[in-house]
């Protein structure tokens, strides 16, 4: 049975800042995603830490709110067959030390913070973030 989803992508500052985003956005069409809502937006240190609320008790929490609001991103709601865990899958760990080759931090990631991309970990969270960037 098809089970089509939605997720979200963000092209964190590092790989904007390294005008990777559309090296980046031909990968995600070359595996099959479809960029269905995109938008190029610099966040506010609030929005940042609205968006990583679930880690605000973790000891990285700060810098990576600093972080992701220090520059242009590019976010994006991208549509595929079990498009939430392809997408996760298509990332790579966290740390691009540890990802796995042909995945896009592997590729592209610089250090676990600077690590070029998020990606939704549920189909719950993906609404949830698919609202906060494209509500209105
Ligand atoms: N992060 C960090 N230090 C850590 C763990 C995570 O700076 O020790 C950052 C990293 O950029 C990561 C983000 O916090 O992408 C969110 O962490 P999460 O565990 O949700 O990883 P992800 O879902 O992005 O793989
Ligand atoms: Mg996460």
């Amino acid at each position: 049975m098809s089970n089509v989803e939605q997720t979200l992508s963000i092209i964190k500052p590092d790989a904007v800042e390294r005008n990777l985003d559309d090296k980046i956005k031909s990968v995600f069409i070359n595996k099959g995603f479809k960029i269905v809502k995109e938008k190029k937006i610099k966040l506010e240190k609030e929005d940042a830490e609205k968006f990583y609320k679930v880690h605000e008790t973790k000891p990285f929490y700060n810098d990576l709110c600093e972080y992701l609001s220090s520059g242009l991103i590019v976010a994006m709601v991208l549509e595929k067959e079990d498009a939430v865990l392809a997408n996760r899958k298509l990332m790579g760990a966290t740390d691009p030390k540890k990802a796995e080759e042909g995945t896009l931090r592997k590729q592209f990631g610089i250090s676990i913070d600077k690590n070029s991309i998020h990606g939704s970990d549920s189909i719950n969270n993906s609404k949830i973030e698919i609202d906060f960037f494209f509500k209105d």
